[in-house]
């Protein structure tokens, strides 16, 4: 049985009342391996370690900051093989996606910040006239908290720790306790770095009593979380009280524009991606798709063909499409939300069903699913399904499509396909989200702003935002 230890003051260490947790393996429904159950106690004894650490940590050169950020960097590439079969096992997805994706991009996001934090700078205001300069310092927050979710495991995991640990705090994180093993991993990774004892500190549990004691820590100055907007909301009426910095990544309901003039082929190669990679557990996933009048009965035909010869398999075989979703409890939501389609007028045009896969009967497998509605009001376009399901339906002009577009609460991302370069500086002016895909989906230059609007959250991640985020502007003004 593998058992998962806390990572607190350098040590791996057993929470401190011995309770532990069960962590699933979704592609057979059995348990695997044990999480520590941890309580306030862990929270605070990861606390003191973290503010203990502070002093040095943030005093540590940029040049050393940033060589033992390279060196973790490294190491997650070392280990590439162990980590995404690790991921694999403990979230469902195919093997070929934590391979390509998901570890690489772990290891790429300590490499970027290692980089990023060597060309952060202050700025200077020169007072015309008054005889005086201003310059702005900024200076590391303190002890921070990080908290992540299941659906990119270590990716997201890092996508907070890396920039908080650059610019020079130290860290309380927890990762999904439905997903707690490559979070593991790193903590053996950042020991064999030479990452010290404090610098990093991460707490295994469940959101309502370690989350909740991470976000409660009246001296926990900053959280960084990615997660459902429910949760987003509930961290926000905690924190604010008290004055903490929040970024908050929450859910979204991307639409998907497609419009006639666009290069068929490569849409209908994209948008298989942007609504079924990860299971469609990626919060920017196309799942509202908007399709031209003229051209909607040829790629509702197209789709679904190609949708039906995706397979859903193991996640370690290499030929896997989909693998399993990541734990039973959301299989039946996700299934929930299948079964309501047709007292919603909704139609489904493939997927809909479980499958059972030979020796793996109990795994949390789900065909993807396409289902075809009459209008954007529906439950079915307003709520994040989070799952291997989208919707489809027509629209007559760029008007309607933008309206219905826009006609949602979440605004993480919108895709657009069209080659009208004029219609896309319009659409991408008007539609309601922080990232814009022109021809394109889940293109990611690590420098860029990444985020949502309305009900998707506040805040900015990615480079120097993130930096910004995990430093506090200093201004000093002197006259001479
Ligand atoms: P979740 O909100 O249930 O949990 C996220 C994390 O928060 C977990 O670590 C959980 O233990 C913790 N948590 C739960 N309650 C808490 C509390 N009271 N205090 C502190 N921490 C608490 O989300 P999930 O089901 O793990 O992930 C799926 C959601 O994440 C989807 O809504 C998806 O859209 C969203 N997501 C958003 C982004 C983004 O960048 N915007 C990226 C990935 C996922």
């Amino acid at each position: 049985m593998n058992e998962i230890k806390n990572y607190i003051d350098g040590k791996m260490q057993a929470p401190i009342s011995n309770e532990w947790l069960d962590n699933f393996d979704p592609s057979c429904g059995e348990v695997y391996g044990k999480i520590p159950n941890s309580g306030k106690e862990d929270v605070e004894a990861a606390f003191q370690a973290a503010e203990k650490a502070f002093p040095d940590w943030s005093n540590t050169t940029l040049e050393t900051r940033s060589r033992i950020l390279s060196k973790i960097a490294d190491l997650i590439e070392e280990q590439l093989d162990i980590l995404a079969a690790a991921e694999s096992k403990d979230n469902g997805k195919p093997i070929s996606l934590a391979t390509k994706v998901d570890i690489p991009r772990a290891s790429a996001n300590f490499r970027f910040f290692a980089h990023a934090i060597t060309q952060f700078a202050g700025e200077s205001h020169e007072s015309v006239g008054f005889n005086a300069i201003n310059f702005t310092l900024r200076k590391p927050l303190g002890v921070v908290g990080c908290i992540s979710p299941w659906n990119l495991p270590l990716y997201l995991f890092t996508w907070k720790i890396a920039p908080a640990l650059a610019a020079g705090n130290c860290v309380v994180a927890k990762p999904s306790e439905v997903t707690p093993m490559t979070a593991y991993l790193l903590s053996k990774i950042c020991i064999e770095a030479g990452l010290p004892p404090g610098v990093l500190n991460i707490v295994h549990g469940l959101g309502h009593t370690t989350g909740q004691a991470i976000v409660e820590h009246p001296k926990i100055k900053a959280i960084s979380f990615t997660g459902g907007t429910a949760t987003g909301e509930h961290i926000a009426r905690t924190a604010a009280p008290m004055f903490k910095k929040l970024s908050l990544e929450l859910g979204g309901k991307n639409p998907n524009l497609i419009f006639a003039d666009c290069d068929y082929e490569k849409m209908l190669d994209t948008t298989l991606r942007s609504s079924f990679a990860n299971q469609g557990q990626i919060c920017l996933c196309g799942s509202r798709i908007f399709v031209e009048e003229s051209i909607y009965e040829k790629f509702k035909i197209d789709f679904v063909a190609r949708v039906k010869a995706l397979k859903v398999g193991h996640p370690s075989e290499k030929d896997t499409n989909l693998g399993a979703l990541v734990s039973k409890q959301h299989l039946e939501k996700v299934l929930a939300y299948i079964e309501d389609a047709p007292s919603q007028d909704a139609k489904i045009l493939c997927g809909g069903k479980r499958v059972t896969i030979p020796g793996y009967e109990n795994g949390y497998y789900l065909e993807p699913t396409i289902i075809e509605v009459k209008t954007n009001r529906c439950k079915l376009n307003q709520e994040e399904i989070f799952g291997p399901v989208v919707t489809i339906m027509p629209f007559k002009n760029e008007e309607e499509a933008l309206e219905m577009a826009n006609d949602v609460r979440y605004g993480l991302s919108a895709t657009v396909w069209t080659t009208d370069l004029n219609r896309t500086m319009r659409l991408s002016n008007q539609l309601q989200a922080g990232i814009i895909w022109v021809n394109t989906w889940l293109m990611r230059d690590l420098r860029t702003p990444f985020g949502g609007v309305k009900d998707s959250g506040v805040g900015r991640e990615g480079g120097f935002e993130a930096l910004r985020f995990f430093t506090e502007p200093k201004n000093v003004c002197i006259q001479y």
